[in-house]
């Protein structure tokens, strides 16, 4: 296990903050959740000095790891639990086998209890999926909805990403990139687009209790329904992934979710990025502005990247430490002490 999964993030301030705002930076990134980690680490392979700034006392971001019960043995995902669009790339420019990362395709995929006490579930194996759906009496036309249903999917990620151009990878592709890379196949079209996933689904299946099973891919962290425009897009994007080689697949990740962020981190720091816990930024701004942040009236500190950085020329406002880090809390409900760091 590498140092900073082995403190579960928590890596304090590698030097008085004072003296991190002294020093002129490349790149500063506000936030060490696991994309300003991820950024941090190509940057800094790629010779740029960078200072990330997380504000909590552990770096992650919402994928991170965190022991919120007085009995330290249980350690917990506090929000992103499981892995699907991490993708290979990463994991091997980074390396982050090597500093532990590691992970379990889930089987079954989804599964979805009814009220019956009867359920869906998504087996790796697609024969094992086809008797469940036959045990729960879907009609043959529905099941062959059904596998049609997941095709269209399945054949959108690989024009997208295994075709002559991986979208993922470079600039973000524009729309007549797209449609050119789906043939301009309309129902292609409208899963990226427009259609709301119970549309999509209404097109494939008549079954409430596959559809109902089915919404959820839907709307995963959405703050709408079903049947909203561009609910069909939620489960694409989720479908984009190639876990371990078996497709767009959800996975468990060894130790938690946070795993993943701790293994970004060590390869930050191994490049020579420098990680600070416990910094809140009040606001990124221009020197002669300064009076007028909303963060001023704390005591701070400005801390500036070079002009030529994302950020061109900002300076940062740093918010000084309210508590001494071993005070410190994510969470002020929590019951236990939280062990001090070197601030
Ligand atoms: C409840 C929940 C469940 C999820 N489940 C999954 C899942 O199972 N699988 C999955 O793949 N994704 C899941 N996600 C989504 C995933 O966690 C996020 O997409 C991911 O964490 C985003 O990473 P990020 O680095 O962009 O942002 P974040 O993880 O939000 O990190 C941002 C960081 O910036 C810090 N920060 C913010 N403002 C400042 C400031 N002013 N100064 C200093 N630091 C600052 C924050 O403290 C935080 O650490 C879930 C999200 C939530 C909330």
């Amino acid at each position: 296990m590498n140092e900073i999964a082995a403190r579960l993030g928590e890596v304090g301030l590698p030097a008085p903050v004072s003296e991190l705002a002294a020093r002129e930076w490349d790149v500063v990134i506000v936030g060490g959740g696991h994309n300003g980690l991820t950024a941090a680490a190509y940057l800094a392979r790629a010779g740029s000095s960078v200072l990330v700034l997380e504000r909590r006392e552990r770096l992650g971001g919402a994928c991170t790891l965190e022991r919120p019960f007085a009995d330290e043995r249980f350690v917990i995902s506090p929000c992103a639990y499981v892995v699907g669009l991490l993708d290979e790339l990463v994991i091997s420019e980074l390396d982050l086998r090597r500093r532990g990362f590691r992970c379990f395709v889930a089987d079954p995929n989804l599964w979805v209890p009814f009220a019956d006490g009867t359920s869906f579930g998504q087996w790796l194996d697609d024969a094992r999926t086809q008797r469940n759906l036959e045990e729960l009496g879907v009609s043959a036309t529905d099941i062959d909805g059904y596998w049609r249903y997941e095709e269209l999917f399945d054949d959108i990620r690989k024009r997208l990403r295994t075709g002559p151009r991986d979208v993922w990878v470079g600039d973000s592709p524009s729309r007549a990139e797209i449609e050119e890379l789906l043939h301009g196949e309309q129902a292609m079209l409208d899963v990226v687009f427009d259609a709301s996933i119970a549309d999509v689904l209404d097109d494939h299946m008549s079954d409430q209790r596959l559809k109902d099973a089915l919404f959820g891919q839907g709307v995963i962290a959405a703050y709408g329904g079903p049947k909203d425009a561009g609910t069909a897009s939620i489960k694409l994007m989720h479908f984009q992934g190639d876990l371990e080689g078996q497709g767009p697949v959800w996975g468990y990740v060894k130790g938690g979710m946070g795993m993943v962020s701790f293994a970004l981190a060590d390869a930050a720091r191994e490049a020579g990025a420098v990680l600070a816990c416990g910094v809140p930024v009040a606001a990124p701004h221009r020197p002669h502005r300064r009076q007028h942040l909303p963060g001023r009236g704390h005591p701070g500190s400005d801390v500036g990247a070079a002009p030529d950085a994302a950020h061109a020329g900002a300076r940062f406002l740093l918010l000084r430490r309210r508590h001494p880090p071993g005070r410190q809390r994510d969470r002020p409900q929590r019951p236990q002490r939280r062990d001090g760091r070197a601030g």
